[in-house]
């Protein structure tokens, strides 16, 4: 199963990937997007971590 993590020091919590996937990521009090859950049987979290401006989110 892959790992879905975002980097806090590069995200500056647009809150992109949470609009695109809210099932897996959460933008905190903290200003930061926060992973939820490792999979989402809904969107591709591939496409969701190309959207993000910084590119903060990995997958591996
Ligand atoms: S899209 Fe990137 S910069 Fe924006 S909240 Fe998500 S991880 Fe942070």
């Amino acid at each position: 199963m892959s790992k879905v993590s975002v980097d806090a020091s590069t995200c500056v919590g647009c809150g992109l990937c949470e609009q695109s996937c809210p099932e897996v990521f959460e933008v905190g009090g903290d200003g930061i997007a926060h992973v939820k859950v490792h999979s989402c049987a809904i969107h591709n979290l591939q496409e969701v971590s190309e959207q993000c401006p910084v590119n903060a989110i990995k997958i591996s």
